[in-house]
């Protein structure tokens, strides 16, 4: 049987609003195509290496959590940018998402250094930005899911798409996350992937491509998925 790694950094601290969910999607999903799924929790980061890692993944996190985060990230950045720079499939959300930019403002000014692996700044305000949220993606489809975030991001890197309904990056722009080679990071919690099959499919197909193995998307009936995003699409554009 073929099996692929997900690296899951710090579960015990980084799982806000359910983000626990992505991996769940992502072992159903490969499980109905027969692919064995190993997850690796990452506490620490002395020595450890990406080579084995298939799909990273990094959850939200509240201010707190994401300092005591970065400062294990800080650890393996190099290797961090390296793989994604080699096209590594990684998820990271919200907080995690926030981390690989330069720096991140809190509301009262403090400036905390992030991992500096892409060109994104976040400053953070008091009143946040929360609701759920409806994307409408060249690659993806609809999008859609929740947010809850102080963060403002900025960059000018691909997306995940425009907004249709919700907030995404920041308050001005209209654009949600970022696209970069197999990199997603988005503000969508909810958590993300169990409602769009399309973005797990996305990050297991870029997986198995990686290590050799045969994905086979046409292989999986997605009535029941989709059913459940359009009724939450036309819920939430007819409460406007
Ligand atoms: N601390 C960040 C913010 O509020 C991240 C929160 C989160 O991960 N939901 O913007």
């Amino acid at each position: 049987m073929s099996s692929i790694k997900i690296y899951h950094f710090m579960p015990d601290k980084l799982n806000l609003y359910g983000d626990i969910g992505n991996i769940i999607a992502l072992k159903q999903r490969a499980k109905w195509r027969n692919i064995n799924v190993e997850v690796v929790d990452i506490t620490e980061t002395d020595d450890l290496s990406l080579d084995e890692c298939d799909i990273f993944f990094i959850g939200g996190g509240s201010d707190r959590e994401q300092s005591l985060a970065t400062e294990q990230l800080k650890k393996i950045k190099t290797q961090l940018k390296n793989a994604i720079e080699d096209g590594m499939p990684t998820l990271t959300i919200c907080g995690g998402y926030q981390f690989l930019g330069s720096e991140y403002v809190t509301p009262d000014g403090t400036r905390l250094e992030g991992l500096n692996i892409l060109n994104i700044f976040t400053e953070s305000k008091k009143e946040r930005l929360i609701g759920d949220i409806v994307i409408e993606s060249e690659t993806f489809g609809q999008i859609v899911g929740f947010e809850n975030h102080g963060g403002r991001t900025y960059h000018e890197y691909p997306t995940l798409g425009k907004v249709v309904d919700g907030y995404g990056n920041n308050d001005t722009d209209k654009r949600e996350g970022i696209h970069y080679k197999n990199l997603l990071g988005t503000y969508l919690h909810g958590p993300i992937l169990p409602k769009n099959h399309e973005i797990t499919d996305y990050l297991l197909k870029q997986a198995c491509i990686r290590k050799g193995i045969a994905f086979e998307p046409e292989k999986l009936d997605n009535t029941v998925e989709e059913a459940a995003k359009q009724a939450i699409i036309k819920r939430l554009l007819k409460a406007k």
